[in-house]
């Protein structure tokens, strides 16, 4: 069968599956990254580009705020605007970078639920106008509370994302870790439900979901939010193998049936992720690596050049700083961090050089 392309820029419903098709048979994955702003956002297309790779930019709720502005007086208001405008940007851009871009946002929790919904609101108007929804997909994660209500609220949003050609990521068991508000000590044994995904809760989300509308599964494997020293993180990728296997046999599907994510991989050992791939695993999230990408070339360019973050000229022999303090001249070194980190993380995923985005 010849290569599926897709024409470059944000990419949703059937393209968007096609995109996940083409990932989990050719072997690789997509990097999912956090952004918060234009240089962030940017920089992972200009990465994505460089590398020949598509791309997934997310938001989380605190990101989509930062990204309307931290002095925005109404923080449910900025959160719900900062996605809109991010999805605008990156509607109104991705395509002049030549790759597909998938657009998402990140953990949604119990709390949440009404910035999903305010998203939605938003998403339906623009499929009003545009024929597409803002956001290829939202998260909603909800394995903090029982399985029973994870599973009829998804049910219940992904009915509403269906009719505008959204997926939904779910989470089941929880990714361990500063984000989700787990605390570093993990229990290693495989039953428990908390930190391994179990394939009995997968098969129900499956029989449940797969009849309304696309969806993706953040699965636990022993991965953590967050970057710990070495050896804390004991990555398990066969559990992914067991729910895959479990609802192929139960329901006669092809192999890896199900869409998986990976949250939580900084750190981990590569070996490791090639296998989760090889279980359908599609998108891993970055987010502390390209943070840390950023910061240490804008801390490197602070440290060699002091005194144009304290003078505009110096005073002793009254040389302007102006090409030095010019925020572009930094903000510009911390965006090429992003763009070098990226290149190993698509390398990383295998993606590199495998963009079916074609003009
Ligand atoms: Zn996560």
């Amino acid at each position: 069968m010849p290569q599926a392309t897709l024409k470059p820029g944000v990419v949703t419903g059937s393209d968007y599956r096609v995109l996940v098709d083409a990932a989990k048979s050719g072997g690789y994955a997509l990097p999912a990254v956090n952004v918060v702003g234009t240089n962030t956002i940017n920089s992972v297309m200009e990465a994505a580009a460089k590398a020949n790779s598509d791309i997934i930019i997310q938001l989380s709720n605190s990101g989509a705020a930062f990204y309307a502005g931290a002095g925005m007086e109404d923080g449910f208001k900025a959160k719900v605007m900062g996605a809109v405008a991010a999805a605008r940007h990156a509607h109104l851009l991705a395509e002049h970078y030549g790759i597909c871009v998938v657009m998402h946002t990140d953990h949604a929790n119990r709390k949440l639920i009404p910035w999903v919904e305010a998203m939605l609101d938003e998403g339906e108007k623009f499929y009003e106008e545009t024929g597409k929804p803002l956001y290829s997909s939202h998260m909603l994660d909800l394995s903090e509370d029982d399985i029973d209500f994870n599973l009829s609220e998804c049910a219940r949003v992904l009915e509403r994302m269906a009719k505008i050609d959204m997926s939904l990521e779910i989470e089941l068991g929880v990714t361990g870790g500063e984000e989700d508000g787990v605390g570093g000590e993990f229990d290693e044994s495989a039953d428990n439900s908390r930190l391994y995904t179990q394939p009995e809760d997968v098969l129900r989300a499956y029989e449940l979901l797969d009849p309304i509308g696309h969806f993706s599964v953040a699965a636990s494997f022993g991965n953590v939010h967050g970057v710990y020293k070495p050896g804390n993180v004991k990555l398990r990728p066969e559990i992914l193998k067991n729910s895959q296997d479990l609802v192929q046999s139960t329901h006669n599907t092809g192999p890896n049936p199900l869409h998986l994510v990976f949250h939580g991989g900084s750190g981990s050992e590569k070996a490791k992720i090639h296998e989760a791939v090889g279980y359908g695993v599609f998108k891993m999230n970055i987010d502390t690596d390209t943070q840390f990408a950023f910061s240490e070339r804008v801390g490197a360019f602070v440290e060699e050049n002091p005194k144009a973050f304290k003078f505009q000229i110096d005073p002793e022999d009254g040389t302007p700083y102006k090409k030095f303090y010019d925020p572009r001249k930094y903000l510009r070194l911390g965006e090429q961090g992003i763009v070098d980190r990226l290149q190993e993380a698509c390398e990383d995923l295998k993606s590199k050089g495998r963009s079916i985005a074609a003009a």
